[in-house]
This record gives C-alpha cells, sequence and structure tokens, in this order.
C-alpha cells in the first residue's frame, strides 16, 4: 500500500490506558481465547520465524531483557525487565513495551505498552499448553502465586481448558484476597488454600507463577502426584526456578525454544542434553503431546518473542477495530527524505541563525 512520508510516520501508539479500553471494550476472556489462537497458529507456522535466545543484561536485583523476531513480513522486538524486589517499592516485577514494524521499510507500525499484553500472552501461551497437555478432565487448577500474572493465568485457563476451580496459595495472604476478589465475579468457583500443599490437592493442573532470584523449591518432589499438568511460569531466569529436580526428572517436558529455555527454564537444572519436546511440534501435530493418563506433563514456559509478535499482531488489529490508539510523531518525515538537516527549519527556522559559529 502506497503511503504518503508523513502517514508513515505516524505510529498508532497504544498507551497503558488504550489497553485497559481495548480489553474492557472486546472483554477479558474473548481477547484471551483470540490470543491463545494467534499464539497457536503462529506455532503452527514456528518454521517461518526468525529465532534467538532473547538478550539479558543481569544484574543483582534482576533483569532487563530484548526479545526480536520477525517472520519476513513485520519485525517485532518487547523489552521486558523482571524485578522481584519491585513490588516492595510499590513497583511491578514485570514491566515491558515493544514494537511491531514492516520488513519491507523498517518502519514501525506499533509501539505498545507491553506490561498487560504480556500478562495476557503468558496466560494465553499457558492456556495453548494446557490445551494439548493438560489431562481431558481437568476441572480444578492450583494457582501458586498470586501477583500480577494470576488472575490471567487464571481465566484463560477456565476460557480454554475446561478449568471451574482455583485453589490459591501466596506466602502474602493480602494476594490471595486480591485474586479472589477480582475474581468473584468469574463464576470460577476460588478457594484460598492454607498452603502450597493444601492448593494443589485434587488439582490436575497446578501453576506456579512465583517471583523470586533464586533456586527456590515451590513443589517438592513428594507433593506432586502423577498424571497432572505442571504450568511453570516463574522459573524464567538464570538462578531462579521453582520445581525441586526430581519433578522434572519424572515429567514429560515441553518447551518453547530449547536454546532460550535450557538457559532460563526449570530444565537449567537439568543435564544439557535431557530430552524436552518443543511445543510447536505438539501443535502441529508432529510429535504427541499427552500419552497416557499417569503421565506428568510439564510445560517449563519462560515466554518466547514469538508469543510477543503473536500478541502484538493481535494488538495492531484490534486498536484498528476499536480505535483505542493515538498516532504518534516518532519518525522524521522530511519532505525530501534527503534533507533530514532541512526538516529542522520546521520547528521555527532557527537552525539557520545558528549556524555560524559565535
Ligand atoms: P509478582 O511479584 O506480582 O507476584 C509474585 C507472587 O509470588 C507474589 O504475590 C509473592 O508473594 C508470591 N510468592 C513469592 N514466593 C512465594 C512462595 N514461596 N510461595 C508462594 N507464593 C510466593 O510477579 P508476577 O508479575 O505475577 O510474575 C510472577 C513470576 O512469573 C515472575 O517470576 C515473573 O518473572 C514470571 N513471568 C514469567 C513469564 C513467562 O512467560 N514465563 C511472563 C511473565 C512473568
Amino acid at each position: 500500500m502506497a503511503s504518503s512520508p508523513s502517514a508513515l510516520a505516524l505510529v498508532p501508539f497504544v498507551s497503558v490506558a488504550d489497553m485497559m479500553r481495548i480489553v474492557n471494550a472486546k472483554g477479558v476472556r474473548r481477547v484471551l481465547a483470540e490470543m491463545a489462537d494467534a499464539i497457536e497458529a503462529d506455532f503452527r507456522r514456528w518454521e517461518s520465524f526468525d529465532k534467538t535466545p532473547r538478550v539479558a543484561s543481569h544484574s543483582p536485583g534482576g533483569v532487563i531483557e530484548l526479545m526480536p523476531t520477525s517472520d519476513g513480513v513485520r519485525y517485532g522486538f518487547k523489552y521486558v525487565n523482571g524485578h522481584p524486589g519491585n513490588p516492595r517499592r510499590g513497583a511491578q516485577t514485570v514491566t515491558a513495551f515493544g514494537v511491531l514494524a514492516r520488513v519491507d521499510t523498517g518502519y514501525p507500525v506499533l509501539l505498545s505498552e507491553m506490561t498487560l499484553l504480556t500478562a495476557l500472552r503468558t496466560a494465553a501461551t499457558s492456556a495453548v499448553a494446557a490445551r494439548h497437555l493438560a489431562p481431558k478432565d481437568a476441572r480444578v487448577m492450583a494457582m501458586i502465586g498470586c501477583g500480577a500474572q494470576a488472575e490471567f493465568q487464571c481465566l484463560a485457563m477456565a476460557e480454554c481448558a475446561g478449568i471451574a476451580r482455583v485453589q490459591l496459595w501466596d506466602i502474602d495472604p493480602a494476594a490471595m484476597d486480591k485474586v479472589a476478589h477480582n475474581l468473584r465475579d468469574s463464576g470460577l468457583e476460588i478457594l484460598r488454600a492454607s498452603s502450597a500443599e493444601a492448593a494443589i490437592a485434587g488439582a490436575q493442573i497446578l501453576t506456579t507463577c512465583t517471583a523470586d532470584k533464586r533456586q527456590a523449591v515451590i513443589l517438592s518432589d513428594n507433593m506432586v502426584g502423577q498424571g497432572v499438568h505442571l504450568n511453570a511460569i516463574g522459573g524464567d531466569c538464570p538462578g531462579k526456578t521453582e520445581l525441586a529436580p526430581g519433578i522434572l526428572h519424572r515429567s514429560s517436558i515441553f518447551v518453547e525454544y530449547p536454546p532460550q529455555t535450557r538457559i532460563e527454564g526449570e530444565i537449567q537444572q537439568l543435564a544439557p542434553d535431557h530430552p524436552v519436546t518443543e511445543l510447536w511440534r505438539v501443535i502441529a501435530g508432529e510429535m504427541p503431546g499427552r500419552r497416557s493418563a499417569s503421565e506428568t506433563t510439564l510445560f517449563d514456559s519462560v515466554g518466547f518473542a514469538t508469543e510477543d509478535f503473536s500478541a502484538l499482531t493481535w494488538l495492531a488489529a484490534a486498536a484498528e477495530e476499536t480505535g483505542f490508539f493515538q498516532p504518534l510523531d516518532m519518525l522524521a518525515d522530511p519532505d525530501d527524505p534527503k534533507d533530514l538537516f532541512g526538516m529542522l527549519r520546521r520547528a521555527g527556522g532557527a537552525v539557520d541563525s545558528q549556524l555560524a559559529r559565535p
């Protein structure tokens, strides 16, 4: 499509306020369902994407990461942080923003907040994995870690994986109260458990979504029975895991992109050649997902760039559909593409009077 330079230079920007309006206009359950379908469709065409482990900059309190990918038509990246100590300062553990761009011109077509979008896409990805790996009759999920991601995880599992009851556990009782309050009208039966053991009793899906920059043992080997599906979200950084190694040794492990997950996921605790299955192969029908009722399946989620790409692509359409975005003047658009310097005159011409050396 031919566009004038100035039209190309105005980039749709989805602010946090716009994102909230889009989610509220469409309904959070519908958003999660649509995003799960978009992520699943892109997993099916896995081989059309450029893939690289994300670029991480670690510090004692957290990590800042860049997550790029391209399908040859669009290019996307996300900037995301993970700072488990932030909530004590009144800030989020995870914040993010990202860009989608055209490959043919290199021009951005969307700039967006991605803190909410990450919570939505992480939950939608969990639901996609559960659709293929969880027991078919799964109705009860344990939600261990009731922070920023928790409600999204619960709703995505309800919408896409048949969950009707959620059993909450968090070391912070106020976090459990928050989830119970936020989901009071969701139709989900919510139970506040008194321990992690109590939360997982009778659950077919066990979601761990805690934040601590260390090798934690949120679930020990003797706590996890056969036949469950583990949705491990919080172990997503070197030195940051949630599951006892014994659980990993008796689970069938499914991952997004092995070169990244071996650095960041639960499987950093295993030998580098420990067998894992790429989730996209299950979705594409190349490999089996769950093979028996007694099999313990583990989705070792760390979050991969293609999921953000899927989410940004979904968002570009949703922003256009709802009109909730602002055109952002973020790219220079000189009348003559070679005359970038001359464009400075648009701001009032002071450039010429300041050219001579004082
Ligand atoms: P958050 O800080 O808002 O919430 C974490 C919760 O875990 C807190 O309520 C805390 O009290 C609780 N917690 C800590 N230790 C616990 C323990 N031992 N037992 C029970 N609860 C415990 O963080 P968030 O934004 O909800 O993110 C949760 C985790 O998910 C983080 O580690 C984050 O890095 C990770 N994450 C992963 C992905 C992915 O794609 N896999 C995406 C987003 C976030």
